[in-house]
């Protein structure tokens, strides 16, 4: 495709130059294609991506040192999404990509105070083996039985979006939606599953409901057919579910910025944008530090307030709906302990929290755990998630306070009572875009009225079709190609 596309007739003489706005991933992601890709299609482009903070990355931040790595913010991506490994193995990441320590993969659930084993076999929430399920006491025989009946439920008629919950409880029951569904789903998506939108979080489910009548049904009918293809060698074997690099993800981000070969500004926020007029057929990016860029497209690569900010002058409905997507807070708390002083075996990814429990954390990872290389030997290392929809009030606790709270917690579930040899926090405060119900037809219409008003304005990030790094950069490269067709005809 990339060798049929010619320059539009009015854009022969000069270069397209496109500005970015935002280096989270998502503006990151965003730079790169355009670059790659116009260079693969010969095309006379070039670009300035403004960054507002004093380093590159967003919500991507790693700290490494003293011999431990922790993520401030995501701390690994989705295999079955495929766009975020490719973009590594692009880079020439191969040899930097590790997977989850799989055969040490174990989620607890807190209940009644202790940790509790999810069956074996229970993938995302579906039970695909019998046995472990049958056996684990983590839900009542009624709950079981309620669940078997996934088996038999008809599928809903329609394809209006639903909540998590309501799916759950439909096909699953209610205590599937309160032990496995809920502090699972809360873990993934800081949300609350009553709100989430079913379309937007997990259309895998509605596909599954669709073709086999039941999600055990469509899990094993899956797992069946990919495990014959592997068997058949048409499949390469599996990968671990979670990858990140060894150096964490921040590594990424600087062998993105290594890459870039545009104009890149950090510490300079887009304080206003301005469209073309008769008189000036360019977008003019008004900056912090008091200097213009001219733009035939733009890319708002903010989260959604600060992006309906910038459009509020342009295109207020617009503004108005970006400002309906909910956001909400959460904080990390990484703490590290001697190995010698934690008699828990860790023996596992770590727990969530559902939210019948007392317990005020939402999550805690066990990070040396789940990778390698995140600790040193004598040591491990836990990475605690507080906020959410639970208790979005404790991401406003001071340092001390949240650090005891956690503290105490864990000494309670746990048993930890040592002293921490370290200690990191991360806040995010609104940090966290909610996918609510009806969340995909509102970005249809705020995209299709954005078209319309503001041709060569584009709207990426994970305010919009995915919130993991994967959906980031898929969305990029999506965006990058509509850039290309709206710039350059097809010959
Ligand atoms: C604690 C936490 C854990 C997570 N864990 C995972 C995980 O394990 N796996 C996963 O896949 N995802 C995870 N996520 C989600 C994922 O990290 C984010 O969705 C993703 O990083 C967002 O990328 P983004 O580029 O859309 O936005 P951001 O990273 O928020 O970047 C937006 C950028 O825009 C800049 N900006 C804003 N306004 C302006 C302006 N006016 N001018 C210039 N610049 C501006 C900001 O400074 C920021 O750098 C996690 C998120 C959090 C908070």
């Amino acid at each position: 495709m990339n060798k049929d596309i010619e320059p539009m007739a009015d854009k022969t003489s000069a270069q397209t130059h496109v500005a970015i706005v935002g280096a989270g991933i998502a503006g990151l992601a965003t730079a790169y294609y355009l670059q790659t890709k116009a260079k693969a299609a010969n095309l006379s482009l070039s670009y300035t991506l403004v960054e507002k903070a004093p380093e590159f990355g967003g919500k991507v931040i790693t700290n490494t040192t003293g011999g431990f790595l922790i993520e401030g913010g995501p701390d690994s991506f989705i295999s079955q999404k495929p766009w975020a490994r490719e973009l590594c193995l692009e880079l020439g990441l191969k040899d930097r990509l590790i997977g989850t320590n799989d055969a040490k993969r174990k989620t607890f659930i807190v209940h009644k105070g202790k940790l509790k084993a999810l069956p074996d076999g229970v993938m995302l929430i579906i039970p695909t083996r019998f046995v472990p399920f049958a056996l684990s006491t983590l839900i009542s025989p009624l709950g079981k039985l309620r669940m078997a009946m996934d088996l038999f439920i008809p599928a809903r008629k329609g394809d209006e979006d639903e909540s998590l919950s309501s799916f759950i409880r439909r096909r699953l029951g209610k205590e599937a939606l309160d032990k496995i569904a809920e502090p699972l789903m809360a873990g993934i998506y800081v949300a609350d599953p009553e709100n989430l939108s079913l379309q937007s979080t997990f259309p895998r489910f509605i596909t599954m409901e669709k073709k086999y009548g039941s999600l055990t049904r469509g899990m094993l009918s899956q797992m069946k057919a990919r495990a014959a293809a592997q068997k058949a060698g048409t499949l390469p074997p599996p990968l671990p579910l979670f990858m990140t690099l060894r150096g964490g993800l921040t590594e990424l981000v600087t062998t993105l910025v290594d890459r870039l070969q545009g104009e890149l500004l950090t510490s300079v926020g887009v304080d206003r944008l301005e469209p073309p007029t008769e008189g000036q057929d360019r977008y003019q990016l008004h900056l912090s530090n008091g200097e213009t860029r001219a733009a035939d497209a733009v890319v708002l690569a903010t989260p959604a307030p600060a992006t309906a900010h910038l459009l509020e002058p342009l295109v207020p409905d617009v503004a108005d709906q970006l400002r309906k997507i909910r956001y909400l807070s959460t904080a990390t708390l990484s703490l590290a302990f001697k190995r010698s002083d934690i008699s828990h075996p860790l023996n596992g990814f770590g727990f969530v929290v559902p939210k019948s429990e007392p317990c005020r954390l939402m999550a805690c990872t066990w990070v040396s755990t789940k990778f390698d290389h995140r600790a040193p030997e004598d040591h491990v290392l836990l990475r605690v998630f507080v906020g959410g929809y639970k208790h979005q009030e404790l991401v406003e606790l001071s340092d001390d306070e949240l650090t005891k709270l956690v503290r105490d917690e864990l000494k309670a579930i746990m048993g930890i009572t040592a002293e921490p040899t370290r200690k990191e926090i991360y806040r995010w405060p609104h940090g966290n875009a909610q996918y609510d119900v009806g969340h995909l037809d509102r970005i249809t219409q705020i995209e299709a009225q954005t078209a319309q008003a503001l041709p060569g304005l584009f709207l990426t990030g994970s305010s919009f079709r995915g919130v993991g790094l994967p959906d980031c950069i898929h969305q990029a490269s999506q965006v990058v190609e509509q850039i290309i067709q709206a710039n350059f005809s097809l010959g």
